[in-house]
């Protein structure tokens, strides 16, 4: 069954936050694609030509770490959204336990990661729903971020029905106490979840509710102080927590080089004003350093 008089649908990739994913055949060009068919179907006037609006910007994104949106388009009452088709993603990289990750091959990953996320910022959009299974990886090993600016676009989704719940565990503290103006800061602390996660093979912060994250953020650097992060306070959400101090970063990451664990720490600030910027964080002498960062195709992947 052709959709759009053009794509071949195949199976059912999987099931994602706003729809279905499925495989299809670009007849045009033969190149196999990725649907993803998000309901708006429930919506008064069927088809939001907002969303449409700004989901046409996202496809001048162009760059080898951002999957690429290929088309958009209205088909009954669902949008339905064209990328490349990528072969796995970072979570199926971390998860295999046959495949060991060199500190160079983590500095690749994290690299590829900030790539990515550096163009989007320098363009205004915010990826705001950062985690490893939305790091896709292509056949020749590249990273590519996907889902950009979708989160903003049709909202956080209510994550109670579905399997995601786990996007909590990268979510910044300030997005926690219920920020309203929150920034490209969001996608820093996500990427240093992601980091760590690179480093310890298990996601770092696993709150089983979003006051139990907070929780264990402060268990992991210390309950924030007034001087650590003045506005924290302000925060619609704020609520005061019992002092816990901070353990020595270094007792959670004993494999992780002094490059490496400097970059972490800066990622993970508390005070979004202060946390380094994906720019800075790309500047770092983690990434300069010996070991030099693994060439993807040179890289690990699931057999
Ligand atoms: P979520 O919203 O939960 O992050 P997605 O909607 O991004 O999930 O994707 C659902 C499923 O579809 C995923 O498990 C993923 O394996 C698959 N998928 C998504 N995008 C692609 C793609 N470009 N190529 C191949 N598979 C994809």
């Amino acid at each position: 069954k052709k959709v759009a008089d053009r794509y071949l649908k195949r199976e059912v990739l999987g099931e994602g936050t706003y729809g279905v994913v499925y495989k299809a055949i670009d007849t045009k060009t033969g190149q196999v694609v990725a649907i993803k068919k998000i309901r708006i179907g429930k919506q008064k006037e069927g088809v939001n030509f907002t969303a449409l609006r700004e989901i046409k910007l996202l496809k001048e994104l162009k760059d080898p770490n951002i999957i690429e949106l290929i088309d958009a388009f209205p088909h009954k009452g669902n949008l339905h959204l064209v990328f490349e088709f990528m072969e796995t993603d970072l979570e199926a990289v971390i998860r295999d336990r046959n495949i060991f990750l060199s500190p160079a091959d983590i500095k690749s990953y994290l690299q590829m990661t900030l790539k990515g996320l550096v163009v989007c910022h320098k363009k205004w959009v915010l990826h705001r729903d950062m985690k490893p299974n939305n790091l896709l990886i292509g056949p020749n090993g590249q990273l590519k971020l996907a889902d950009f600016g979708l989160a903003r676009i049709f909202g956080s989704p209510d994550r109670r029905f579905t399997h995601q719940v786990f996007a909590r565990w990268y979510r910044a503290p300030e997005l926690l106490f219920g920020t309203k103006q929150y920034g490209p800061a969001v996608d820093v602390w996500a990427a240093a979840c992601i980091f760590a996660e690179l480093l310890l093979r298990r996601p770092f912060l696993q709150g089983s509710s979003d006051i139990d994250q907070l929780g264990k953020i402060f268990a992991a650097f210390g309950t924030p102080t007034a001087s650590q992060w003045p506005d924290m306070v302000y925060l619609p959400d704020y609520v005061e927590y019992q002092y816990v101090p901070a353990p020595p970063l270094r007792s959670l990451f004993p494999m992780a080089s002094d490059d490496a664990l400097d970059l972490l720490a800066k990622m993970f600030t508390y005070d979004p004003k202060n946390r380094i910027s994906v720019q800075q964080a790309l500047e770092h002498r983690y990434f300069s350093s010996a070991p030099l960062p693994t060439v993807p195709d040179k890289l690990p992947r699931p057999a």
